[in-house]
């Protein structure tokens, strides 16, 4: 799937524990930027893509394979290895508690329980969306990675099951934004209704993915493929028309005009 899609998954679930949270706004615009970052990292092993990789990154690391070998490869910083895993996030998270322990001004006095019960909703969003950006990889196609290596340093992949298009999920993106909307709204309401607060939010995020799995499995047409991809502008084309199918011509002219804009694939 796309980084956008996957970022406003992130923000998605970042809405939810903000509303648990029930914290300053400050602090749940934080915790709604941590869901987001969660959601866009494991897609910077995409980096050995860029057009400068190989003469920056690459020779000062002194990497025997070009940028693209990596890319598409199996080595453990290739695209869906060792950052689409469950102890990628686990990493991040312990790093920036230590590096906050290592800067923080009473370092004699840090504590590292009290600091991460403290910040417990902003990690709580970074890992769940983290973790919605692996298991949204996994229903695109196998390509030459046949999914993503969750259980990292396993050599296991899991996925691939080819049920969606990368991009141009335009019903998906429609109602992961439908959360987000949802949920700030949800925000809105006063806090002495606190558990009706909770209760929406939760339920608005558990409809929207049910949403998400049948719009998923109910794709008319196959997208599966393992290796080098053979006719991959028909697949995509295939992909423009089943979203023309599902949201009508009109809606599909205004998200396609939308996606024209951003300079991403979405
Ligand atoms: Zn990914």
């Amino acid at each position: 799937m796309d980084i956008i899609s996957h970022t406003l998954t992130g923000i998605a679930v970042g809405t939810v524990a903000a509303t648990i949270s029930n914290r300053s706004l400050k602090s749940k615009g934080l915790i709604i930027l941590a869901g987001g970052l969660g959601g866009a990292l494991p897609d910077f092993d995409a980096i050995s893509l860029w057009s400068k990789f190989d003469s920056t990154i690459g020779s000062f690391l002194g990497l025997s394979h070009s940028g693209r070998e990596i890319y598409s490869g199996k080595f453990w910083y290739s695209h869906h290895a060792a950052l689409h895993s469950l102890i990628a996030p686990i990493i991040f998270i312990l790093l920036a508690t230590t590096i906050r322990g290592l800067f923080s001004r009473n370092y004699k006095g840090f504590d590292a329980l009290n600091r991460f019960k403290e910040n417990r909703f902003l990690t709580l969003a970074f890992f769940f969306g983290f973790l919605f950006h692996l298991l949204e990889d996994m229903p695109t196609p196998a390509s030459v990675w046949g999914g993503v290596n969750l259980f990292f340093p396993s050599s296991s992949y899991i996925g691939g099951f080819g049920d969606i298009w990368w991009w141009n999920n335009y019903d998906l993106v429609l109602i992961i934004v439908s959360v987000i909307i949802s949920n700030l709204m949800v925000n809105l309401i006063p806090i002495r209704f606190y558990i009706i607060k909770v209760r929406s939010s939760l339920s608005v995020f558990c409809i929207g993915l049910i949403l998400f799995l049948v719009q998923i499995n109910t794709r008319t047409v196959d997208f599966s493929y393992s290796g080098p991809t053979v006719n991959y502008s028909e697949l995509e084309a295939q992909s423009k028309q089943v979203q023309k199918e599902i949201l009508g011509e009109k809606l599909f002219k205004f998200m396609t005009a939308v996606d024209n804009k951003i300079p991403l694939n979405f």
